[in-house]
């Protein structure tokens, strides 16, 4: 699927350790529209390079995302 740019779910819900990044707090380098201001960056992290949109962590909407990357989050 496509990223729902403005969606921002995955640079919230997850802890990103290279970021120094806590669970259910908003990254560092995410701008007040949700967007990536390192996207196409050398310094942007290899974790949020690896990181696809899919349906399963997407899902249909902005809120779904959050609940199901808190979620996953929790049994990880
Ligand atoms: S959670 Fe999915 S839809 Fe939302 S910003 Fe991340 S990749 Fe895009
Ligand atoms: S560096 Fe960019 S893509 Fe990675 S979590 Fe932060 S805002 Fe999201």
């Amino acid at each position: 699927m496509e990223c729902r740019l403005g969606c921002g779910a995955c640079c919230i819900a997850p802890t990103i350790s290279s970021l120094g990044k806590a669970a259910n707090l908003r990254c560092q380098h995410l701008d007040n529209r949700n967007l990536c201001t390192l996207f196409g960056k050398p310094e942007r992290p290899q974790v949020c390079l690896d990181f696809k949109a899919e349906i399963e962590f997407c899902g249909k909407t902005n809120t779904e995302a959050m609940q199901n990357l808190i979620y996953l989050e929790k049994i990880t």
